[in-house]
């Protein structure tokens, strides 16, 4: 037996969503009653339905007919069998890479407007890229615009974490203080790892380790996860988030005499901010607070944990995930020159002048109107969304192409060429793709043949 085609699949979901309808319209009843409408001698002048559609206005006629098509395409819209449907499909084509990408963004935006609610969505993370932004009605008005905002940061800075290869399974921790509220903080449900990690099933909790709003999941949080971030948290009020990591650079580092050598330009950017905390156990016992403390002080950025890990930190997580990135590099350096040397013996260190002219020229690096990190974690999110992960980043620069002006300026092309030109900003580009593929479906369902538009009148 032939295989059903995606297409052939999607219009049975549809039928099966119009003929699972509760009861039949009159119009629908009038039709099965007559059978195919396009007969004339099919009609009969005596039935009173027919002599009623006769009587009335061609104003009236038009909209029943139109409220009668605006609800097949609702139930259609919202119905779990076109759902899964509509995402088999999406699935499909990107595996076989058969649709065009712009066809192809649309389908995944409409099949993720009417994606089931959050904890489904954790459910089915195993399957595809799960989108970092889950939050969808009711979901999202439960939390304010900003937290909504930081919500899908740190979910996605967990997957960049995860992207790059420095993930544990479900352990470690990223951790963002909530706006207008110093004492709560976002943190991940312990039992997920990071690339099943979204907006939604962040984990809020107080300073004293309480939950406030325990996401979408049914997990917890881990009581060291709160030790280590809470102490941090609540001794610097400059640190909004925190990466702690157990990456086998950072420990290496961590666990050498030398500690983070002057090797690289990554290393002079961070090397003044960085601080070690001597190894304790696992931070499970809060006994051990008030020596974190004490070991981060009021300047460090960068706490090296001997024999554990490392706490990077930042005003914003913009700040503490470029960070994670400059100690990653300069500790991966830092390893490799080592091995090449044969030890720190035979290492080339720069002069003590030119170590503090790079770090002059860290300092003053950076783009105009950009804060530190901020441009190198949108060109992250440009990436992510890219590739399908939908983080609900709102991009401080959506446009990469300036406008030309002047002579030779687009003005001077072909009207089509201007409008190619013009670049919208990208979330604009996603709701206008969204409308014109809700366009296209109501024009296909009207399209379709009578007979099959009362399948569901008519059973
Ligand atoms: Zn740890």
């Amino acid at each position: 037996m032939p295989k059903k085609s995606n297409s052939a699949a999607a219009s049975a979901a549809a039928a099966a969503a119009i003929k699972s309808s509760k009861a039949p319209s009159a119009a629908g009843k009038a039709g099965a009653a007559n059978g195919d409408a396009k007969f004339i001698d099919s009609i009969d002048p005596e039935d009173p339905e027919y002599q009623r559609q006769l009587m009335r206005p061609a104003e009236i006629k038009e909209d029943l007919t139109l409220m009668e098509q605006r609800k097949r395409v609702s139930l259609i819209l919202n119905s779990e069998a076109f759902r899964r449907e509509l995402e088999e499909i999406v699935q499909s084509q990107l595996k076989t890479g058969g649709a065009q990408p712009a066809s192809l963004d649309a389908l995944r935006q409409l099949s993720d407007l009417l994606a089931p609610s959050a904890s489904s969505s954790v459910a089915a993370a195993t399957t595809s890229v799960l989108p970092v932004n889950d939050l969808r009605g009711g979901d999202a008005a439960a939390y304010q615009p900003e937290e909504r905002l930081l919500r899908c940061k740190l979910a996605a800075v967990y997957r960049l974490v995860d992207l790059h290869g420095w993930s544990e399974g479900i352990y470690n921790h990223v951790t963002a203080r909530v706006e207008g509220a110093s004492e709560h903080f976002l943190i991940n449900p312990f039992g997920l790892e990071y690339r099943e990690i979204t907006a939604g099933s962040l984990v809020k909790i107080d300073l004293a380790g309480d939950i406030v709003d325990r996401g979408c999941t049914v997990f917890g949080v881990n009581k060291a996860g709160w030790v280590l971030h809470s102490a941090i948290h609540s001794a610097r009020p400059d640190i909004r988030a925190i990466v702690h990591l157990h990456s086998n650079e950072a420990l290496a580092v961590a666990n050498s005499r030398c500690g983070l050598l002057p090797l690289c330009p990554e290393a002079l950017a961070i090397m003044d901010e960085v601080a070690f905390h001597d190894f304790h156990g696992i931070v499970s016992d809060e006994s051990e607070r008030p020596a974190l403390i004490e070991s981060i002080g009021q300047k460090a950025t960068v706490l090296l944990l001997r024999h554990h890990g490392v706490c990077v930190c930042g005003a914003t997580l913009e700040e503490a995930w470029r960070r994670t990135e400059l100690l990653m590099t300069a500790a991966r350096i830092q390893l490799e020159s080592l091995r090449a040397a044969g030890g720190p013996d035979n290492l080339w260190l720069p002069s003590e002048a030119a170590v503090a002219a790079g770090k002059a020229a860290a300092a003053r690096s950076g783009a105009n109107g950009w804060s530190f990190g901020q441009l190198e974690f949108e060109a992250a999110m440009r990436e992510l969304d890219g590739a399908g992960y939908r983080t609900g980043y709102v991009y401080k620069e959506p446009r990469l192409r300036a406008p030309r002006t002047g002579q030779g300026s687009h003005r001077s092309r072909p009207r089509h060429c201007q409008r190619r030109r013009r670049l919208w900003p990208p979330r604009l580009e996603m709701r206008l793709m969204l409308l014109r593929q809700r366009k296209q479906l109501n024009l296909t369902l009207l399209s379709q043949p009578k007979r099959n538009r009362s399948i569901g009148a008519a059973a």
